[in-house]
């Protein structure tokens, strides 16, 4: 892996925001204070300490989180690994600061005591209690594992598949429900390396010998479109192209018997343009210039992917009538692609004590979906206190599986784990649409509540309304833990009402 010494003016440069804020002043105070903090201490890789805590502020910094995460991120060994304590922290950047610091060295400390599960049991509950407190919290933990995966070439071979796995199996999923693309995929193919060298390096060999044969060919494409698009008065921010990454594409290999003449998007052009409007009026120039191939073309701004991706994809026979892939979107969904719930902090005001105060007044922005995930959190916690094995299940069954959209008649967008079934879309609509559930309509034709629902179905509950309480056998095939909450609830409740 390349190292180069990350330095302050990388992470203000990366912090985009010009001189003389007092952003800048917060993130230079807080530099000098880890640097004289970690004085002397070096790395495994042999480099000064304070390079990892650069490179991980210059990561929060890239993907657009604010001043203080940035400060955080930039001592967030401090109380760990120096004499400096989390008081004098306190003391000198104000308890927000040290908050997300505290957490960052809870989340550290795990002992490995009992077994492999019983070790992945706990950390997780430790990620997800982080998650509910603070969401900056996890951010900066990504950010600092990032830069230990970049390093991780300098630690003993055991150590690495150790920290690979860990990587592969908690922080590549959290990054993805968080919709950090950008973290994600790098630590996707960093663990891709560590646990399948061969197949790493096969796949990177295919992938730049593509990439080499191809750029010419790009450019071209992306002269042609630029110049589409301004003769029709298109006004775009960025035509660029994107190479794909080295795990990715060898899934898609995978897919294809290893077949790289079928994977059309190894490379592909992207169109980033103002609004949505423009994003359709881009394809329509795109497929009026290049002859479209039929059923390639998915719409994700309508209806987004799981994980609430947004683009237009199509495959077009582009110049001298070769197969390419185009992705049209407009700067917020790319930014949103790129740097998930943290592109929130990039479009919002940068000054919010937590993120319950920067959240909760908007209601109903696009963030919402998020806070909502985190807020259920906090109540099933609660809830489930006492059972934090059922209580993990849960969360990982409502929080990290891959997402469907599916739709109520009125149009209203139903979120749901995938495999989730009728009665947790009847939940998830309302409890009482839950509770008096008896079957329901799709595509004309009734359906059984335990049916599984699909992505982009629209779904009529049909209700009795003499039917005050759910099934007990409901429970034996119901995914969220929210359908499973209320069933309960529900039939508690009938119950006692019986007994009185
Ligand atoms: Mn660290």
């Amino acid at each position: 892996m390349k190292q180069t010494l990350a330095t302050i003016d990388d992470v203000l440069h990366a912090f985009k925001t010009p001189p003389g804020n007092e952003g800048r002043k917060l993130i230079l105070q807080a530099y000098e204070f880890a640097n004289a903090a970690h004085n002397g201490q070096v790395r495994a890789s042999g480099m000064p300490y304070i390079h990892h805590c650069l490179s991980t502020a210059r990561i929060l910094a890239k993907i657009g989180m604010d001043a203080r995460t940035v400060a955080a991120g930039l001592m967030h060994d401090v109380p760990e690994d120096t004499p400096e304590t989390l008081a004098t922290i306190a003391k000198k950047f104000g308890p927000d600061i040290a908050q997300m610091i505290e957490g960052i060295t809870k989340l550290g400390k795990i002992k490995l005591r009992g077994t492999k599960e019983e070790y992945k049991l706990e950390n997780w509950r430790r990620m997800f209690l982080a998650m509910g407190s603070d969401i900056r919290t996890v951010i900066i933990k990504l950010a600092d594992r990032l830069h230990n995966m970049q390093t991780l070439e300098h630690l003993p071979q055991e150590k690495q598949q150790r920290i690979a796995n860990e990587t592969m199996e908690i922080y590549v999923p959290i990054a993805n429900r968080l919709g950090i693309g950008e973290i994600r995929s790098e630590l996707t193919d960093l663990c891709f390396l560590y646990l399948h060298p061969d197949a790493y390096h096969s796949t990177k060999n295919i992938s730049e010998t593509q990439i080499k044969e191809k750029e010419i060919y790009v450019k071209k494409a992306i002269e042609e479109i630029k110049k589409e698009l301004k003769s029709e008065g298109i006004i775009f921010v960025d035509v660029h192209g994107r190479a794909k990454g080295i795990h990715s594409l060898h899934q898609k290999l995978l897919k294809h018997d290893m077949d790289i003449n079928r994977v059309y998007d190894l490379v592909a052009v992207r169109v980033i343009v103002n609004d949505i409007a423009a994003c359709y009026e881009t394809l329509g120039i795109v497929h009026k210039k290049f002859h479209p191939m039929i059923g390639r073309i998915k719409d994700y701004i309508s209806l987004p992917k799981p994980n609430g991706y947004q683009s237009i994809h199509t495959t077009v026979f582009g110049p001298d009538g070769r197969v390419l892939e185009i992705q049209i979107r407009t700067q917020k969904m790319h930014d949103e692609a790129e740097f998930g719930i943290a592109a929130h902090w990039l479009y919002e005001s940068r000054k919010h004590k937590s993120w319950k105060d920067y959240f909760l007044p908007k209601k109903n922005e696009v963030s919402k979906k998020e806070v909502e995930w985190v807020m259920q959190l906090q109540e099933w916690q609660k809830e489930l206190g006492n059972n934090p094995e059922e209580f993990i299940e849960g969360l990982k069954v409502d929080f990290l599986k891959n997402h469907i959209f599916a739709f109520t008649p009125m149009g209203d967008i139903i979120e749901l784990p995938e495999g989730a079934s009728i009665v947790d879309f009847a939940y998830a609509i309302h409890t009482d649409i839950g509770n008096s559930a008896t079957g329901a309509r799709l595509n004309g034709k009734m359906v059984s509540l335990d049916s599984t629902v699909h992505n982009g179905q629209i779904i009529e509950i049909i209700t009795d309304k003499n039917r005050k309480s759910p099934n007990a056998d409901w429970l034996t095939f119901v995914k969220t833990s929210m359908a499973k909450g209320a069933i309960r609830r529900s039939i508690k409740r009938a119950r006692k009402a019986q007994e009185e």
